[in-house]
């Protein structure tokens, strides 16, 4: 076996796997799989999935006409058996309304309601004292859409079908394992296109999946699944992922902070296109963005950029993941290097006095990396970083344009994190166990 599918709910009574009900969710929550799972809505069924045949309840005069305790209309259930016809419901029910029976019987939808029935479905009416109706609804067609007769205060009756909000969402785990190509393990682990595309677009920054994808790669993938009277619908939010590549293992979770949710690595450091503030570790601006008077050419020129005073030889850090686009001198920046970023952002970093060993054009960089020093090259009047973010070429204020930023959690943050995450981390190492289990077999 190369590809496993499991279902979270397969922990639940099997029951639940066709046939989810509100607790359904309750009962994966209570799993404490992690905190964003308590976020998922509320699923919604309808009285037609409750399989009572008695009278349960009453109900308070919906209409105050009538001061009758006799007339208090009740709520009765019954199930179709083979052979039941308008007449024989509306009789077991006791519904004495000619009315009611004559727009079930007479009306195309009514009729074609009755052609629909079939043994083992709920029928649900509510009716008054002296068997008139208040209500009556008839399950039709194959994914619980009911017509319902209903009595307006007004005494008139109307037909109609009734399209209650009927989603459920559950959460569902998938796993596969890498043979020919990534799409050809996601459609054998029955993974929805989205979620498939969400796993290349999580692991993007850690994983090309165009060149480092290897034979014997797995995925383990936990998301939402959206239902709409059993029927898959569509897929929510990927809660979790990890992606084994060439036997590393790379893992992010959904996380909630301060009413944001991002994804997270594993020891909680936020993902994706992350940005430090600074490319040097201790620093002060010296220089804001935008116009000032220029040190050494005397007039007013736009400052394109923000300078860090730091000493000579202050180690200059790439401030997210990127590729260098130049390395090398610039006219007035000195020497220069500009990396390229995904989405269109880049960052300039000037007046080095030197170049980390090795950094060339096209070279792949990492967040924190080491790429140079600090130095006064170029049009420069003492060392100084000057740093610029360039989005699709234009020049932004580095201190306040909107990039994501990279937050690590940390202290109770922290905590908090390990703890919602570790029932999940858990799961996907129970997950790689079997696997192995069954590749070894
Ligand atoms: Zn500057």
């Amino acid at each position: 076996m190369q590809t496993r599918k499991t279902r979270i709910l397969a922990d639940l009574p099997t029951q639940l796997l066709t046939r989810p009900r509100a607790w359904a969710l309750t009962g994966v929550v209570g799993l404490s799989l992690m905190g964003v799972v308590a976020a998922v809505a509320v699923p919604q069924q309808g009285p037609s999935q409750v399989p009572t045949v008695a009278v349960i309840e009453t109900l308070p005069p919906p209409v105050a006409v009538s001061s009758a305790a006799t007339d208090l209309p009740f709520v009765s259930e019954l199930r179709v058996q083979g052979g039941d016809t308008a007449q024989t419901l509306f009789r077991r029910l006791r519904i004495d309304d000619p009315q009611a029976l004559a727009m079930l019987t007479e009306s195309p939808d009514g009729r074609q309601a009755l052609r629909q029935l079939r043994a083992g479905r709920t029928v649900t009416a509510v009716v008054h004292g002296d068997g008139s109706i208040l209500s009556f609804r008839l399950p039709v067609g194959q994914d619980g859409e009911r017509i319902v007769l209903e009595r307006g205060n007004d005494g008139r009756l109307t037909l109609r079908t009734d399209r209650e909000a009927t989603t459920t969402t559950l959460v569902e785990m998938r796993s596969g394992v890498i043979r020919s190509s990534l799409y050809a393990a996601t459609d054998a682990a029955e993974l929805p296109d989205e979620v498939a595309n969400k796993l290349v677009e999580l692991f993007g920054t850690e994983i090309d999946f165009h060149t480092d994808l290897r034979k014997g790669d797995r995925f383990n993938v936990i998301y939402e699944a959206v239902y709409d009277r059993g029927a898959p619908v569509r897929a929510g939010r990927v809660l979790a992922a990890e992606f084994v590549n060439q036997g590393e293992s790379h893992v992010v979770v959904l996380h909630q902070r301060a009413d944001k949710e991002q994804y997270y690595t594993a020891d909680g450091r936020s993902l994706g296109q992350a940005f430090l503030r600074s490319p040097l570790e201790f620093s002060r601006v010296t220089s804001g963005f935008g116009g000032r008077i220029h040190p050494i050419l005397n007039r007013a020129r736009d400052h394109k950029g923000v300078d860090f005073g730091a000493p000579t030889g202050t180690p200059v850090k790439a401030t997210s993941d990127g590729v260098v686009e130049f390395a090398g001198t610039q006219r007035g920046y000195g020497n220069l290097i500009v990396l390229q970023h995904r989405g269109k952002i880049s960052t300039a970093y000037a007046h080095l006095s030197g170049f980390a060993s090795g950094l060339r054009q096209g070279q792949a960089i990492s967040q924190g990396d080491l790429i140079g020093y600090v130095g006064t090259t170029g049009m420069s009047t003492g060392p100084h970083l000057h740093y610029e973010v360039r989005i699709d070429g234009e020049a932004q204020d580095p201190m306040s344009v909107e990039l994501p930023i990279a937050n690590a959690l940390e202290g109770r943050e922290l905590q908090a994190f390990r703890r919602d995450t570790a029932p999940l981390l858990h799961r996907f190492a129970l997950l790689n166990r079997d696997t192995q289990l069954a590749r070894a077999n």
